[in-house]
């Protein structure tokens, strides 16, 4: 036998790299390749967070949390695509699982659970192709975003979620009957707000469907009765870990 000498290489430690290991799918034909976060990510964080306290807003988390850990950071995303990906890049980078405790629902039993949870299992996502919805008689087709630099602009400038839900709507929709949606923004939002509620709520559930949805509900079952019970995670709990703040 050959007497082989190994080849060590030898890691330079001050070399930078971006390593973006995990490929995200949000919907067919739009995927994301996310790095793990980094000690200056951190420090962007919690600079972010001394900066403004509690009052940041989905973007302004993305901005510190999501696009520079994105191959591609020019990439449109929604709120609920923020959501996810937080999760996702969490998962990677501090844990794929998390510690939930809740006492069983079943009263001849009322123990209390201290379960590990998967982020994967409470980190879902729903959606439909983009198509067209008609509702009441009236067309209603939804698309992608093009303009992501507009998009951005509109999601600062309105402070309450059901504006900005309304807002991230309007420029999803590409054509109301013949009349094509992209161009004229302003006219749309006074056009949902002149409209009839019960006909508004109808186009965001067919909105909804298409769109894609975080679907954070999970099912644990106990461990001493078997007993199942639905939760929702809209957060997951000690989503960051404290030492990140110490
Ligand atoms: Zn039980």
């Amino acid at each position: 036998m050959e007497n082989q000498t190994a080849q060590v290489e030898k890691i330079n430690p001050f070399k930078i790299e971006e390593v973006y290991s995990k490929e995200i799918t949000l919907r067919p034909g739009k995927t994301v390749q996310a790095r793990k976060w980094k000690v200056k990510d951190r420090k962007n964080l919690k600079k972010l967070i001394e900066e403004r306290g509690e009052d940041i807003s989905p973007i302004q988390l993305a901005s510190v949390l999501i696009f520079p850990c994105l191959k591609n950071k020019d990439i449109l995303l929604t709120e609920e695509e923020i959501k996810f990906l937080l999760s996702e890049i969490r998962a990677i980078s501090i844990s794929d699982k998390f510690k939930f405790s809740y006492i069983c629902s079943n009263e001849d039993c009322n123990k209390l659970n201290e379960q590990e949870i998967l982020v994967q299992d409470v980190n879902k996502s729903k959606f439909n192709n983009w198509g067209v919805a008609e509702i009441d008689g009236i067309e209603v087709e939804f698309g992608e975003i093009v303009n992501s630099k507009f998009y951005y602009e509109k999601m600062y400038e309105f402070k309450d979620p059901s504006e900005r839900n309304l807002a991230d709507m309007a420029m999803h929709i590409v054509r109301v009957n013949d009349f094509e949606a992209s161009i004229k923004f302003e006219q749309f939002m006074t056009y949902f707000n002149e409209m009839d509620t019960d006909l508004l709520d109808q186009i965001v559930q067919e909105y909804k469907k298409q769109k894609f949805m975080q679907d954070n509900e999970h099912e644990c079952e106990c461990t001493f009765c078997g007993t199942k019970q639905k939760f929702i995670f809209d957060e997951i709990p000690d989503f960051f870990p404290k030492s990140w703040f110490e």
